[in-house]
C-alpha cells in the first residue's frame, strides 16, 4: 500500500482504515505468540483483511467432491505466493479466508500454514453449524488461530441462520470475541441487522459491501441499508472485491462514492482493506497498485497524486 510522508488529518484516517483490522481480529494473538518484531511492522504495516490460499498437495489436503487440480485458479496459491505478493506492497499481515468452494469445511490447510507463521496470520474459518457442540469446536479452534466463521447463504444452502446451531454459533460468538464473517448480498443486510439486535455483543464483520453493486448497478436504497448497520457497534465493513462490482473497471472510482458513504457512517476503524489476492492475478490487468492508489482516493486522497507514487513502489 502507498505510504505518505506529509501526516494530514486526511491521510492519517486513510491509514487507520488500512490498519483497522489490527485492532480487530489480529489483536487476538496468544499467549504462546512472539511479537512480531517492530522493524518487521515498519516495513510492512499493512494488513490484508481478506485473502485465500491453497496449495497442489491434494493428498495431504483433499478438495472438495474430488475436485482435481484442474480446479484450482491460479493452480497454486500458497501462503509463499501470496506474501510474494503482498510484502512488496508494504502488507505484512493477513487473515486467511476458508475457502468453501475448494476445502469445505476442511480448514486444515490455513491452520497449518498459521502454524508455520502464527505471527503473520489469522484465520478466518468455516464449520458446520448443523454439527453437534458447535461452540466447542468454535472453542478449540480460536486455540488454533481461527478469529472468525464465514457465514451466509450458498446455493445448497440459501437459508444461512436457520437452526439451532447457527444461534449457537452468535452467541459462543459474543463469549470467544470470534467476528461472525458474512458474506452475504444486499437482500439479507435487514435480517443480519435483526441478528445484530438480537446478539448485540456478538462480533459481525460483512464481507465485500455486502456485494452490493453486484449486478452492475449500486442502489442507494442498498448503500443505506449498509451504512445503517453502523448503529451496530460491533459491525465492521470489508471494502474489498472491487473487481466484482459497479462497472467492475479498474481503477473502480464508480465505488468512491459507496466508501465515501460508508467511511462517513463506520469510520475509519470501522473499515477493513482486503485483497482477495487471487482474484488479482488470474489473467486481470488489476494490480495491487492500481487497489491502493483506489482507496487512497476512496478515503481522500487526490487520486492523480496517488495513482504514480503507489505504481512507483
Ligand atoms: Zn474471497
Amino acid at each position: 500500500m502507498p505510504q505518505f510522508s506529509v501526516p494530514t488529518r486526511r491521510k492519517m484516517l486513510a491509514a487507520a482504515a488500512f490498519t483497522a483490522f489490527a485492532a480487530t481480529v489480529m489483536r487476538r494473538s496468544h499467549a504462546t505468540n512472539q511479537p512480531q518484531a517492530a522493524e518487521d511492522k515498519d516495513a510492512h504495516p499493512w494488513i490484508d483483511a481478506h485473502s485465500h490460499i491453497w496449495c497442489t498437495d491434494l493428498t495431504k489436503y483433499p478438495l472438495r467432491d474430488n475436485q482435481t487440480v484442474d480446479a484450482l485458479e491460479p493452480h497454486s496459491f500458497t501462503d509463499e505466493e501470496l506474501m510474494a505478493i503482498a510484502m512488496p506492497q508494504g502488507v505484512g499481515r493477513v487473515v486467511l479466508i476458508q475457502h468453501y468452494p475448494h476445502h469445505g469445511y476442511d480448514n486444515s490447510y490455513l491452520i497449518d500454514t498459521r502454524k508455520k507463521h502464527p505471527d503473520r496470520f489469522r484465520i478466518v474459518g468455516q464449520i458446520d453449524s448443523a454439527r453437534p457442540h458447535v461452540d466447542r469446536l468454535m472453542r478449540d479452534m480460536l486455540q488454533t488461530g481461527v478469529t472468525g466463521f464465514r457465514i451466509g447463504p450458498r446455493d445448497d444452502q440459501p437459508d444461512w441462520l436457520a437452526g439451532d446451531g447457527m444461534k449457537l454459533m452468535w452467541k459462543t460468538a459474543a463469549e470467544t470475541r470470534q467476528s461472525m464473517c458474512c458474506l452475504i448480498g444486499p437482500s439479507n443486510i435487514a435480517e443480519t441487522a435483526e441478528w445484530c439486535v438480537k446478539y448485540p455483543d456478538t462480533p459481525v464483520v460483512i464481507d465485500h459491501f455486502a456485494r452490493i453493486g453486484g449486478d452492475g448497478t449500486i442502489r442507494d436504497k442498498d448503500v443505506q441499508n449498509l451504512c445503517n448497520l453502523a448503529a451496530h457497534k460491533l459491525v465492521r465493513i470489508k471494502i474489498s472485491a472491487y473487481y466484482a462490482f459497479g462497472k467492475k473497471q479498474p481503477p473502480y472510482l464508480d465505488l468512491v462514492p459507496m466508501i465515501k458513504r460508508l467511511f462517513d457512517a463506520f469510520g475509519p476503524d470501522r473499515l477493513m482493506w482486503a485483497s482477495d489476492c487471487h482474484q488479482l492475478i488470474r489473467g486481470t490487468t488489476v494490480t495491487q497498485s492500481q487497489i491502493a492508489a483506489t482507496v487512497a482516493a476512496c478515503l481522500g486522497h487526490d487520486y492523480q497524486t496517488a495513482v504514480p507514487r503507489a505504481a512507483a513502489r
